[in-house]
This record gives C-alpha cells, sequence and structure tokens, in this order.
C-alpha cells in the first residue's frame, strides 16, 4: 500500500498534488515540482472520451500513470491516458489520478476533477407511462417494471435520444404491458400470441419471451438481461415512430429495430438502439 505524505500542495489550477512516498527509506526524497499542472480533454457525456493531459514538471518525469476514478474508486481498466465514458459513470463523479515519478523523487500523485458525468444529450421529451398486466402471468411483475425503467434510464438507450420516461400510477402517454401470451393478439390481430406487440399507446411485452428469451437469442448465448433490454427498447422504438430496420452489413450491430427475436441476417445481435438509430429524427 503505498503511502500519501500529508504535505499537499495545491497546484494553480486546483488539482491537487500529492507527493507519495512508498516506504519509509523514500520520505526524504524530494517531490517533483509542478510547472503546469494535470489536466483533462474532452466532454463529459456518455459516448465521449476524455483524454488526460500530463501537465509539466521539474525536473521531467521519467514515467507518468493515468488512473481514471469513479467516487473516489479506481475503475477497472481505467489507466491510460484515454478514457471512453461508460454507462456506469453516468450521473457519478469521474476524477483522474496522474502519478509522475523520476529517478531521485518522490512519486509525485495529482488528482483532476473532472466532475459528473451526463448522458449523451440533455432531454428533449419526457414520456410519463404506466405499467398493467394482461391476464396471467405468473407474478415477476415488480421485476418487470423494475427491469423496464433500468432500460429507460440506460444511458444505451432511448434516454441517449433525449427522451426520458417518467412511470405514473395510472395513465400517461403510454402503457407498458406484462402480458400472458395468448391474450397477446387480444390488443389486435396484428399481434402474435408468440411475440411481443405494440398497438397505438400501448407497448406489450409477451410473458413468455420476458421469462425466455427467443431460440435466436438463446442460440446465440446472449443473456436473457439483453433481450429483457432489446425487447422493451424494440417495443417502445415503435411508440416512439421508429419501423422496422434490416441488417446493414454481415458482422454490424444489428438495429435494435431489426425483429432481432427472430434472427440477425448476420448482424450482431444487440439490445441497445445504434448510433445511426439515436441520431434519426
Ligand atoms: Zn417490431
Amino acid at each position: 500500500m503505498r503511502r500519501l505524505l500529508l504535505g499537499l500542495v495545491l497546484a494553480l489550477t486546483g488539482a491537487l498534488v500529492i507527493p507519495a512516498a512508498p516506504g519509509a527509506a523514500r520520505d526524504e526524497l524530494p517531490a517533483l515540482s509542478v510547472v503546469k499542472a494535470p489536466s483533462y480533454d474532452g466532454v463529459r457525456r456518455f459516448g465521449r472520451t476524455l483524454v488526460a493531459a500530463p501537465g509539466r514538471w521539474s525536473p521531467a518525469p521519467a514515467k507518468v500513470r493515468y488512473q481514471w476514478l469513479r467516487d473516489g474508486v479506481p475503475i477497472e481498466g481505467a489507466d491510460r491516458r484515454r478514457y471512453e465514458i461508460r454507462p456506469a459513470d453516468v450521473e457519478h463523479r469521474l476524477r483522474l489520478q496522474v502519478t509522475a515519478s523520476a529517478p531521485g523523487y518522490a512519486d509525485t500523485v495529482t488528482l483532476v476533477k473532472v466532475g459528473r458525468v451526463k448522458h449523451r444529450v440533455d432531454v428533449r421529451r419526457t414520456v410519463r407511462y404506466s405499467v398493467r398486466v394482461k391476464g396471467r402471468v405468473g407474478g415477476g411483475v415488480e421485476v418487470f417494471t423494475a427491469q423496464a425503467q433500468q432500460t429507460f434510464d440506460d444511458p444505451r438507450g432511448w434516454r441517449g435520444k433525449g427522451v426520458r420516461f417518467v412511470r405514473v400510477r395510472n395513465g400517461g402517454a403510454m402503457t407498458l404491458w406484462l402480458s400472458e401470451a395468448r391474450l397477446v393478439p387480444s390488443f389486435s390481430s396484428g399481434c402474435s400470441a408468440q411475440w411481443s406487440c405494440r398497438v397505438g399507446r400501448n407497448v406489450i411485452i409477451n410473458v413468455q419471451r420476458w421469462r425466455h428469451a427467443s431460440p435466436a437469442w438463446n442460440a446465440a448465448k446472449r443473456s436473457l438481461r439483453d433481450y429483457r433490454h432489446m425487447v422493451v427498447n424494440h417495443e417502445t422504438g415503435h411508440f416512439l415512430g421508429y419501423g422496422h430496420s434490416s441488417c446493414p452489413g454481415r458482422g454490424q450491430l444489428a438495429p435494435v429495430m431489426m425483429q432481432q427475436s427472430k434472427g440477425t441476417q448476420g448482424c450482431r445481435f444487440n439490445p441497445w438502439p445504434t448510433q445511426r438509430e439515436l441520431r434519426r429524427r
């Protein structure tokens, strides 16, 4: 465990410089002095990449190390200059730790405040919705309700287009149904008992698919949780005015508006709207 000296130096830019020493014998070593404090470039939104600037030191360091932190905790694998913002960062605070080392000097650690990470875009539209059950679904409605909201709140989903979904007790602009399979066609003759569906304001999730995903999905060894994200995003996409898409090319991500439950025509299974789908007006 690296011990940090308590002699803190506040650099001109507000970055915190902490000379650190790995052991008692090195306590005597001087810290590097900061000429220009480390900083970062980039916009702190999901979908963006931040790039650390090492600053300038005297003497010039032999080595500079980076570690990005979320709410004060080091992020696994985030030890390079470039950091691609992750879904889990949204609504949390990032910091960058820069450690400069030179022979004959104590490692000198600087903490750079990055701040709270935002969604890709600000909220442009709020959809209030309620959750209802059709027929016998055999419990699990609370999990359904909670997981659907997670999908709506996820930075990778329609929230990335600026659409926020807020659940209300009754009514709202949209109804999210968990439906017994044989009752899905009761919403419209265009719906099948085999799949989920959307009819007007009704987004209908077939409980059989919710519980067991689909044969094509399972054959691709994708998780049930991802199927649930996909089916909620897909049917809600219809509510938002999207029709079906096809695979844009072998090996590419399947659009979420592709009927992935049935197969992907060589595209990769994908639970989230693609960049192209998010950009579409
Ligand atoms: Zn569809």
